[in-house]
């Protein structure tokens, strides 16, 4: 018998193919994962996205929490989105039997990382986006002329990158002393880090991808 306090996660790595993407804000993460979505059949799962999807759900307890965390560029607590991100997992494989996801913009915080990784599915690596900060604020206030996000103003950009740095980088430095951080350089036009991806990931990944 396995020891009680010792949890199983609810998917097995073995079956369910889990990548992280990471990468500070405006890196380009959406836009990659939408290439590798199209040519290797991956769902995409951004946790920024399902956060803002259960804001505006009717009914949500959570929805005035995340609007307050997403504009100061604050995590929500990581029970919301470990839970948000294990149902959308669930709702996919029911609905579609797909079991390769890419989870855009999170673990953003080592206590998420943990607890994804201990209740939901190990992850098999993580897809880190490396870009300058001022070729991402650059992005950012381009795509906040026409995003309607409530984050994509000065304000809210400086405050994301601190929390980027300081909450979000130890992240990625952990996967990384483990070896499981595929890093790309994020600097480029779109296609030029796309075909970047696709080579390294292929070397790690092989056939899995
Ligand atoms: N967020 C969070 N936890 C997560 C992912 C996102 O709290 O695991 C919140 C956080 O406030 C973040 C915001 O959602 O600043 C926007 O995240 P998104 O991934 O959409 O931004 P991106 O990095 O793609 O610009
Ligand atoms: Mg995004």
């Amino acid at each position: 018998m396995p020891p009680t306090n010792q949890s199983t996660p609810a998917f097995s790595p073995a079956d369910v193919t889990v990548l992280f993407v990471l990468g500070g804000p405006g890196a380009g993460k959406g836009t990659q994962c939408a290439r590798l979505v199209r040519d290797y059949h991956f769902t995409h799962l951004s946790a920024g996205d399902l956060l803002r999807a259960e804001q505006d759900r009717p009914g949500s307890q959570y929805g005035q929490l995340i609007k307050d965390c997403i504009k100061n560029g604050a995590i929500v607590p990581m029970e919301v989105t470990v839970a948000l991100l294990e149902k959308a997992m669930r709702d996919t494989i029911s609905a579609t039997g797909n079991k390769k996801f890419l989870i855009d913009g999170f673990p953003r915080k080592m206590d998420q990382a943990f607890k994804f990784e201990e209740v939901v599915c190990p992850a098999r690596l993580v897809l880190f986006y490396d870009c300058p900060e001022a070729v991402m604020e650059r992005r950012l206030l381009e795509r906040g002329k026409t995003s309607g996000r409530a984050d994509d103003n000065e304000e809210s950009i400086r405050k994301r990158f601190r929390t980027f740095v300081e909450t979000s980088m130890p992240v990625v430095d952990h996967y990384d002393a483990e070896n499981r951080v595929v890093k790309v350089d994020a600097t480029p036009p779109p296609d030029q880090v796309y075909a970047e991806t696709q080579v390294k990931l292929k070397k790690v990944l092989g056939d899995k991808l």
